[in-house]
């Protein structure tokens, strides 16, 4: 589902992606981890189009992803950073329904998809109607799902999900998530820098250093390892 061939990515002197060459599954999860500034983060990037390998191609289904992907390819996956990124100024309904509202769904299929994902990622309805600053990082980390959902995507990237969450909360996203990825049986690329967040959540793990890849393969082979 998805490939990546030879990429390499180089910021100023700073190899970020060093000839990674990887195939992602589809409706697997993948987990790409490593300590920071291993090009975790990057590697999604690339992935999703937001940043152009110097080198080596990307090719989800049968597109190449670049900067000159078109919409469609990308609505074709859906991004969820550590904080959210949900836009302040909006609600959670506003934000969640924001990709279908460019692309004119009418106002009656926003709202049955909303209700559908909320559902999906158990928030209650009522917390749609506030803004970002008025709900806890765990709500707001499930509205940011919601969105990276609604157009239905075949891959799901997520860069440290649940990173800046209270342990308490974080507990409770994880297994939410978990039970969320085996549902919809998407292709799931989830990038963290913890070993039980890892194991709890992956198919297959891929580690990552210094930009390479060190080893991939079941959280039993990784943790087996010398
Ligand atoms: P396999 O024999 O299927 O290659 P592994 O033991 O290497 O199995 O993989 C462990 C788990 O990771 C299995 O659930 C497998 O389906 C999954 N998996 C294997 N290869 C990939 C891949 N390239 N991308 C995503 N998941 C994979
Ligand atoms: P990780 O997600 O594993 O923490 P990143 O992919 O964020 O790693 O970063 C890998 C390396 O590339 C780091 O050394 C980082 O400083 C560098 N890097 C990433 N993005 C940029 C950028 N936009 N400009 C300059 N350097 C960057």
């Amino acid at each position: 589902m998805i490939q990546l061939d030879g990429i390499t990515k180089t910021f100023a002197d700073t190899t970020a992606v060093d000839n990674v060459t990887l195939e992602l599954r589809s409706g697997k999860t993948t987990v790409l981890i490593g300590p920071s500034g291993c090009g975790k983060s990057t590697l999604l990037r690339l992935i999703i189009g937001l940043v152009e390998a110097d080198a080596g191609t990307v090719t989800v289904g049968s597109h190449t992803v670049g900067p000159n992907t078109p919409p469609e390819i990308r609505h074709r996956m859906g991004y969820v950073i550590q904080d959210g990124g949900l836009f302040p100024h909006l609600t959670g309904r506003g934000n969640v329904a924001i990709l279908a509202r460019h692309l004119c769904w009418s106002a009656d299929r926003v709202e049955q998809r909303t209700e559908e994902l909320a559902d999906l990622v158990q928030l209650p309805l009522d917390r749609l109607d506030q803004y970002p600053n008025e709900l806890s990082g765990g709500q707001r980390q499930r509205i940011s799902l919601m969105r990276a959902l609604m157009l239905d995507p075949d891959v799901l990237l997520l860069d440290e999900p649940l990173g800046a969450l209270d342990p308490m909360i974080r507990a409770d996203l994880q297994t939410d998530l978990r039970d969320i990825f085996q549902t919809l049986d998407k292709t799931v690329v989830f990038v963290t820098h913890d070993l039980s967040e890892a194991a709890f959540v992956a198919d297959r793990v891929v580690l990552l250093r210094k930009g390479q890849i060190v080893q991939t393969g079941p959280m039993s082979d990784l943790l087996e390892s010398p």
